[in-house]
This record gives structure tokens, sequence and C-alpha cells, in this order.
């Protein structure tokens, strides 16, 4: 056994995935100057993958025997991460390789925290976590402790193809800032603010229909008819969402939780193996039937106009752009944010530069809200239908169509401390 009687790793072998040009460009430093010494510290050896281009990790991740490693470390920002989950949960023995632990070291410092690296750039899983650097990341990966993360699987209305997401889904604003960031990378973090000026000094107008299914922790829940605290959850079809794994708070040894499983896969995604999100086929409908559906209880519709949409499960898309307070890595939904209108660029930039409370969200123009699954319908741009914008996951850019995404909750497993 990789765990001794205590669940602390005696000895273990990591897999690292290392990005050469995730942050800025640092990833290689990182592991042979922090990285290697502390876990040679600690006993632990490293098998180091060097990726060669973008997906290599995620075609690796997918194929490879992972029967050698007790843990997958990424050294680079969330499209890495983002990566070696999309590889794990599309293998065919997803249901093994979902409890494989992940770790997150950082590619930079964020939070302005300093030191010997010039800082990268989009780190948001590692600032949720608390582990904005390198040292902090490895710390978490030799306690060898893992915590439970939330996924958001993604489904395509157009083509039926899952995908899926540990950080967040953004289209309008955030997106436009987020993916036309990437040609100021060269200044690192500062990128997104450059970006951000850009966007703000000339506000795009779009339109959606988003329909969701409120959380029973939503505030607006209770009047909406929502109740009970177990994610359960009868469709239409009668089918019933079923709770993976909570956190209770307590960190469990990496390899001998207990698991409850998920839906398992069914022919019906021939080609793509993962969980099926059991919710989708009912959002096809949504999405198929515009507004004229009479939406079961707890479902809502908002139709208009849009400024800004962004879904997440964790608090901080950015080394300093906070989300939700609701919002944690396990809290079992997704945080829904999105306005009609901003209210112009100083509001827009007090909403970006939120101190990590959340306060903008009480905004009138603000709508907010916990939910477990929705549909987004992006429906263009509002001076032009034909230019539908930018659809962005854990910082990288998808086909922008219609998504049905649902939480599933503790699907993944994150070595934290
Ligand atoms: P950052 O936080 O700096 O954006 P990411 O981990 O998000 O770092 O990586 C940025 C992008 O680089 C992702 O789309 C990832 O898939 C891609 N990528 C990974 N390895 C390589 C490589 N060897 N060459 C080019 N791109 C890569
Ligand atoms: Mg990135």
């Amino acid at each position: 056994a990789l765990y001794g009687p205590t669940g602390k790793p005696e000895r273990t072998n990591y897999l690292v995935m290392l990005n050469p040009f995730g942050g800025t460009r640092n990833a290689a430093r990182i592991y042979s100057q922090i990285v290697v010494p502390m876990a040679q510290l600690a006993g632990i050896s490293l098998t180091l993958l060097e990726t060669e281009r973008a997906k290599h990790a995620m075609e690796y991740v997918h194929g490879a025997d992972l029967t050698p490693f007790g843990g997958i470390l990424s050294i680079s920002g969330d499209g890495l991460f983002h990566e070696i989950v999309n590889g794990l949960l599309t293998r065919e023995d997803w249901e093994t390789a979902r409890r494989m632990p992940l770790g997150i070291i950082p590619a930079a410092y964020n939070n302005h925290t300093g030191g010997g690296f010039p800082v990268g750039t989009g780190n948001a899983l590692a600032v949720s976590v608390d582990q904005p650097t390198p040292e902090l990341g490895m710390i978490a990966a030799i306690s060898g402790s893992a915590r439970v993360m939330d996924i958001m699987a993604l489904t395509s209305l157009e083509t039926g193809r899952t995908y899926y997401s540990h950080e967040m889904l953004t289209w309008s604003l955030v997106a436009d800032v987020d993916i036309e960031s990437e040609r100021f990378r060269w200044a690192g973090p500062a990128r997104f603010t450059m970006s951000a000026v850009v966007r703000l000094i000339n506000m795009r107008k779009y339109r959606a229909r988003i329909h969701y299914l409120l959380d029973p922790k939503d505030p607006n829940a209770a009047e909406a008819g929502v109740s009970g605290t177990d994610v359960t959850v009868v469709t239409t079809e009668g089918q019933i969402l079923v709770d993976v794994e909570k956190d209770d708070g307590a960190p469990m040894a990496a390899d001998n939780a207990e698991v409850v499983d998920v839906n398992p896969p069914t022919a019906q995604h021939p080609s793509v193996h993962g969980p099926k999100p059991i919710l989708t086929d009912f959002c096809r409908k949504l999405g198929e039937s515009g507004t004229s559906l009479t939406l079961p209880q707890g479902w809502h519709t908002y139709d208009g106009a849009l400024e800004h949409f962004i879904a997440t499960s964790v608090p901080w898309i950015g080394s300093d752009v906070f989300i939700s307070p609701a919002a944690g890595i396990s809290s079992g939904h997704i945080d829904l944010v999105w306005s009609a209108n901003l209210g112009g660029p100083l509001k827009t930039l007090s909403m970006m530069t939120d101190n990590g409370k959340g306060d903008y969200l009480r905004s009138q123009s603000m709508r907010w809200h916990q939910v477990r699954a929705f549909v987004l319908e992006p429906l263009g741009r509002a001076k032009d239908e034909s230019v539908k914008g930018i659809m962005d996951v854990d910082g990288e850019v998808v086909a922008c169509e219609s998504l049905a995404v649902e939480c599933l909750p503790g699907l993944a497993r994150i070595l934290t401390p």
C-alpha cells in the first residue's frame, strides 16, 4: 500500500505535469528549485512529464497506466489542471480515476507574495485553496491528504458532447477580458487589468436566456418551494441526482476515503466515458423549447440583456478576482452571477476589485444565485446577434454554444492539508 496506518504517505510516486509556458514561463525553474528538493526531503519520488503542446497532458492522463502513481501534480495555471481533470474523467476507468489526488503547484507567486520569481498569471484554484505559492502547493502535496472537490459537467446542447470544469464558465465581459488578455501575457497578472481597462471603456451588451435550478442553499429557494439539504432532485424523467461525496471539513487520507458512486456512464455517450450529467436531457428540452415550456418546481428563467455572466465553483477566478463568498471547492452548488447592466466603468471596476467579501453582489444590478444546474443560451451581441461572443471555461476558449451545466458534488480530489 502507498499509505501507512496514519494515512500519511510513507513513500509514493507523483506524476508531475509541467507546462513550460504556463505562468510567466517559470514552471521548469519551480520544478527544479522547489518541487524536487521538497519531494526529496519528504521521500516522495517524482515522474516528470513536460508538455510539448496544448492537450498533451489531457491525452496522456486519458490513456496512460496510472497505477504507479499516488497522485498527479500540475505545475502551471488553471489550463493544465483543467486538462488533467478532463483526461481523468473521460477515461474508461473514470470511476476509479476520479479519486486520484490532484495537486496544484502554481507556476507563479500570486497575491503579491513576492519571492524570487516574477509573478505569473491566472491561478484561480491555487488561490481558492489558499495555496498561492509553489511552496504552499508542495506542502499540500507532501501532506498526502486530499479533499473532495466539485466538478461542473458541461454539455453542448448542439453536439451532445460533455466536458468538465473545476473552476468557471464565463461569457460576455469576463470571457472577453480573460481571453483578450492573452496578448498582454508578458505583463504577468497585470494582463487582466490591462485587458479590463480596454473592455470597461467600451462595454459590450449581449443577450441571453438562462434557465436555472436553485439549490436549497439559495436564499430564494424556500420561497420557490425548493427544500431539503441532500442533493436529490427528481427531474421530469424521474431521474435522481445523487450526492456523490460531501466534505465535512476533515481531510482524508488520499486513498482510503469512502466513495459513493455517481451515475454510471451509459450507452447514450458512446465515445466519451465519464459521469453522465443526469439533468442534461431535461436541459436539452429547455433549450429547445425557448421559454414556452412550463418549468418544474425550482427552475427559473431569465431572458434578456446581459453585460456580465459567470458560473463558478471556486471563490476566486484569478489571483485577485473574487466572485462569491458562498462558493467553495466542495460547496455542492454552482454560484451563478450575472448582470444586465453593470452601471458604467467605475461600478464595474469596483466589482472586479472586490476585497474578497463580495460586497459588489449587494448592488441592485447584480443577480446572484446558488444553483444545481443551469442552461446558458448565448443569444449573441445586442447590436448584432450573429456575433456570438467568446465562451471561456477555466481560462480556455470553448465553442460558443448553448450549454447545460450541472454540479457534480465532490467528484474529484485535491491535495490540500
Ligand atoms: P496560465 O495560468 O499561464 O494561463 P495554463 O496552465 O492555463 O497557464 O496554460 C495555458 C495554456 O497552455 C493552456 O491552454 C494549456 O493547455 C496550454 N499548454 C500546456 N502545455 C503547453 C505547451 N507545452 N505548449 C503550449 N501550450 C501549452
Ligand atoms: Mg490559463
